[in-house]
C-alpha cells in the first residue's frame, strides 16, 4: 500500500471533513474501490479518512441495507432541496 504517499498528497488531513494530525484525529488510507470490487492498491485508488469517517464507510457499504438506506435518503434531500443531507449522504455513498 500507498499509505504515505495518500496522506502527503491529501496533506495528512480527512478528504470529507478535513480534520487530521493537528486536531489529534487519528487518519486512515482507505481504499475508493474496495478491492474485493477490483480496486487497486494505487495512490488514485487511495484517499485519506479520519477514524470516524473510514469507520462509517465502511459500516455503510458492508450492508446492503445500509446503502440502500442512504440512497433513499438522498433521494428525499434532493427532492426537499435539504443541501447539509445531501451533503452529507454523498459523503457517505
Ligand atoms: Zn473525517
Amino acid at each position: 500500500m500507498f499509505t504515505k504517499e495518500i496522506f502527503k498528497r491529501d496533506n495528512f488531513r480527512c478528504v470529507i471533513c478535513g480534520r487530521g494530525k493537528a486536531e489529534g484525529i487519528d487518519i486512515h488510507a482507505d481504499h475508493i474501490k474496495p478491492k474485493e470490487f477490483g480496486g487497486k492498491a494505487e495512490i488514485e485508488n487511495g484517499q485519506t479518512l479520519c477514524a470516524q469517517h473510514n469507520f462509517q464507510k465502511k459500516y455503510y457499504k458492508q450492508t446492503e441495507t445500509g446503502k440502500r438506506m442512504f440512497i433513499r435518503l438522498f433521494d428525499l434531500a434532493k427532492k426537499n432541496n435539504d443541501k447539509d443531507l445531501m451533503k452529507f449522504c454523498e459523503e457517505v455513498l
